[in-house]
């Protein structure tokens, strides 16, 4: 039945027997020089030249005024919850259709995830369904937010942009901001990303990136947080580094700190990937434009940006007609070696999610059942 898909998308990556994975890195510059040269300089671990060259650059590319690397998205997550005030027992809305990790760095902060549902077709957190549940469940005492079914404080909001597909992100900034709870982004998916213009990761307090192997780059493992905040950046980087008070010599730390810094050996090979990132973000643009011909004329739907959207195309994404033909799709391309995959079960499905207070979940669940991710790497 996806034979002609399958050989489609064989035909694009130029492959005519081979596995063809979901996203591969790829390294097509200083990355081997960068690396060397943090062995030669034997700064390879969490101080050196390359991190902080590696925070000008992603400052420089999101436009935020400071960025602090991190050594991965889960801990960027992790770290962004607590400076933007995040205490135990405090509620954080997030989406119910993300990776795993957005609803665990909300927990290693002591938070509670609630979860909102998304947009049809951004597939990020939906500000209708953000304004409906905080209009039959919140109210605001003091400055602050409140759950009244639960009686805790609603503290922070966390969107995610979904395979790098902008969210509406400014609507849900507005949100926010009229309810007194701190947004943060996990941008972990969308380097590369803009909505009216602005990249992504910078609507809110706090954003926060991934540079884990899957993503649009990779410096095998890391993070970065951004900020406009002169304030909360210091402090940021101040836990992330144990909070050690900087003296000379004398160990003194005045916080329960962090050791989240990432590694100049990673962050050498960060600043390789983020110079290249220009032409990888082109080439994914052009294999996007390839699918999108393609798929106008099946019954399969390419998932495209809203509009005022740009997406980075980290992953390209179909929406199938229903559970019984994305499990048929899902068998034969991976079957054929083609590799696929569905989106995430929702979260408030998993055992330790379970429990968490929702709200109505349609689109999630219609999603959940229809989305698939097609190969997307970059093509020599
Ligand atoms: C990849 C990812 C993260 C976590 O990043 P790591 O670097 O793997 O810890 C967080 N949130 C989302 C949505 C992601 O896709």
């Amino acid at each position: 039945m996806y034979n002609e898909v399958i050989s489609f998308i064989r035909k694009t990556f130029n492959t005519p027997e081979e596995f063809i994975p979901l996203h591969a890195p790829y390294f097509g510059g200083n990355e081997k020089k960068y690396l060397a040269d943090t062995i030669d300089s034997t700064f390879v671990s969490s101080v050196g030249a390359y991190v902080n060259r590696f925070e000008d650059m992603m400052a420089e590319i999101t436009g935020a005024k400071y960025a602090i690397a991190t050594t991965n998205g889960t801990t960027a997550l992790h770290l962004a919850l607590i400076v933007a005030g995040v205490k135990r027992d405090e509620e954080v809305i997030t989406q119910p259709l993300t990776f795993v990790a957005t609803a665990n760095a909300i927990s290693h902060a002591g938070g509670i995830p609630v979860f909102v549902d998304v947009d049809l077709d951004t597939m990020g957190l939906s500000p209708n369904a953000l304004k409906t549940f905080l209009t039959e469940n919140a109210e605001v005492r003091d400055g602050a937010a409140y759950n009244k079914q639960t009686g805790r404080r609603i503290a922070a909001c966390v969107p995610m942009h979904t395979f790098g597909f902008p969210a509406r992100i400014d609507e849900l900034a507005d949100i926010c901001a009229q309810y007194h709870i701190a947004l943060v982004e996990d941008a972990a998916e969308s380097l590369g990303s803009y909505y009216k213009g602005k990249h992504t990761g910078t609507f809110g307090l706090l954003g926060t990136f991934s540079f884990n192997g899957n993503k649009t780059v990779t410096c095998g493992g890391g993070g970065a947080i951004v900020t406009n905040d002169e304030k909360l950046a210091a402090l940021a980087k101040h836990l992330s580094t144990t909070a050690k008070i900087p003296h000379p010599y004398e160990f003194v730390h005045d916080a329960v700190g962090y050791n989240y810094r990432m590694p100049n050996l990673n962050a050498a090979l960060a600043c390789a990937q983020l110079e290249q990132l220009p032409v990888i973000l082109s080439n994914k643009k052009e294999l996007a434009d390839i699918y999108s011909g393609y798929f106008e004329n099946t019954a399969i739907k390419l998932v495209m940006p809203i509009q005022d959207g740009v997406a980075n195309n980290w992953l390209h994404t179909v929406v199938l007609e229903d559970q019984q033909h994305r499990d048929a799709f899902l068998e034969q391309t991976n079957g054929s070696k083609v590799m696929t995959r569905p989106i995430w079960r929702l979260m408030n499905k998993l055992p330790m999610y379970e429990q968490c207070m929702t709200g109505d979940l349609k689109n999630a669940e219609w999603l959940e059942e229809r989305v698939v991710n097609l190969p997307s790497s970059y093509r020599p």
